[in-house]
Formats: C-alpha cells, sequence, structure tokens
C-alpha cells in the first residue's frame, strides 16, 4: 500500500448530439467531414456575425443536470475566455463561468461542481513539420462537467465515467464516445499524505480512450510517487499523456 492518498478531479467535455453548433445552423456532427466544409461566418469569428445560442443544445446540457441533481440556475450567462492560439478563430471561447447552467450533483457519491456550456475549438493537425487547421469543429456545442476533487483511484474514474456514459446515452444527450472524441477527459492528479487537498495538481490532457486514462492516471500517481519519496516538490502543470 502507498502512503499517499490520491486525488483526481475530473473535467469532462461532451459533445452533445445536436443537430447544429452552439450559435450558428453549420452542422454539429463533424466526424469524418471534409476540412473546412462545415463552417459559416459565425464559426469562423468573421467580424459582424451574429451568434444565437442553440436552444437543444442548452435542453440537453439541463437534461443532464436534472438527472445528476443539479441545481438548475434560473439565470444563466455566458461569457468571452479569452486566449490567443490558431484554433480559436475570434481569439475567445464562450463559455460559461459564473451562472452555469447547473450547479452541483452527484453520481455514484461523487460529487459534482457544475455543468457549463460552451463552444468547442478548431482542430490543429501537425503534418511534415506544418500545422493544419481544420474549422469543422470550431463553435461546435461542448459540455462541461467539473466533478470535485472526490476520487481516489484510476477504479473510481473508470466507475464514474463508464456511469456517465450509459446516462448520456440512455437520455439521447450524446454517444460520448472517447475514441470519437464526443466525450473528453482531464483528469487533475495529486498526491497527499493526510487526505487534505495539497497546494498543487497535474492536469493530463489528451486522454481519449478508456485504456488510455488507466495508463495515464497509473503512470501519473507512479510519477508522483517517485518524485515525493525522493524529497521532491511537485510543480502545478499541464501533461500530455503520450
Ligand atoms: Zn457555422
Ligand atoms: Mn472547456
Amino acid at each position: 500500500m502507498s502512503k499517499y492518498i490520491t486525488i483526481i478531479g475530473l473535467e469532462i467535455h461532451i459533445e452533445p448530439n445536436t443537430n447544429s453548433k452552439m450559435f450558428c445552423s453549420c452542422p454539429q456532427n463533424h466526424f469524418g467531414a471534409k476540412p473546412n466544409s462545415q463552417t459559416c461566418p459565425i464559426c469562423l469569428g468573421l467580424p459582424g456575425a451574429l451568434p444565437i445560442a442553440n436552444k437543444e443544445a442548452i435542453n440537453k446540457t439541463i437534461k443532464l443536470g436534472l438527472a445528476l441533481g443539479s441545481k438548475i440556475s434560473e439565470v444563466s450567462r455566458f461569457y468571452r475566455k479569452h486566449y490567443f492560439y490558431p484554433d480559436l478563430p475570434k481569439s475567445f471561447q464562450t463559455s460559461q463561468k459564473d451562472n452555469p447552467f447547473c450547479v452541483g450533483g452527484e453520481l455514484m457519491g461523487f460529487k459534482i461542481n457544475h455543468i457549463h456550456l460552451e463552444e468547442d475549438a478548431g482542430k490543429l493537425i501537425h503534418q511534415d513539420g506544418n500545422s493544419l487547421i481544420d474549422f469543422n469543429r470550431s463553435g461546435c456545442a461542448l459540455i462541461e462537467m467539473v466533478t470535485e476533487p472526490v476520487f481516489h483511484s484510476v477504479e473510481d474514474v473508470l466507475k464514474f465515467t463508464k456511469e456517465l456514459q450509459l446516462i448520456a446515452r440512455y437520455l439521447d444527450i450524446s454517444n460520448v464516445d472517447m475514441e470519437k472524441g464526443t466525450m473528453r477527459l482531464e483528469a487533475n492528479i495529486s498526491l497527499s499524505l493526510d487526505g487534505k487537498l495539497p497546494n498543487y495538481k497535474v492536469e493530463l490532457k489528451n486522454i481519449n480512450s478508456f485504456k488510455f486514462v488507466e495508463k495515464a492516471i497509473n503512470a501519473e500517481i507512479e510519477r508522483q510517487t517517485t518524485a515525493l519519496d525522493s524529497g521532491q516538490k511537485l510543480a502545478q502543470e499541464t501533461r500530455g499523456y503520450d
């Protein structure tokens, strides 16, 4: 037995199976589509474009919140989350911060912080020393669930995400297919001696299958254990699973 207690919080992105994107009428389903064949002035972030919120996406977000016992906000708002990266043509993501659609909630005893709605970014493809951009995913509706740091093992995480998958499919919110990217997972991992949340967390990105969930989280627990055992201090950082 390890002397450390593993503490994991999850951020789970789910692409709902709506007909259209979050703020325009381009198709939401972009799997296998010819690159940049599903775009318009709104999801390309062109000046003067007027976004209109997708009611179906909002309904599916609220449906998920109701199923998980969240408090549904009577007033909800979108915010601009600014960052500069080529996959984001208007230089901000329309997302939620205060007043997300769903606050709190619980699944199998694991507490949820909130569920919000946002838009996805485009997809960067790196090949032969060049970076290519496909904007078919730009502006797609994206539900994000943020849990509390309540998981203590990979088994907990798998139990939770597989149950969430069943619920999302049963309610026809999404096909939540990790391999197709309609469910994406980020895990924040820290180790603690006394069970209290330490002052660092390591965010793991690029987890796109259940096999990877297991491998990536276990590899990170091992890495942190070795580091702490040898007296190292762990820093707050983001790591991509390779
Ligand atoms: Zn569009
Ligand atoms: Mn997000």
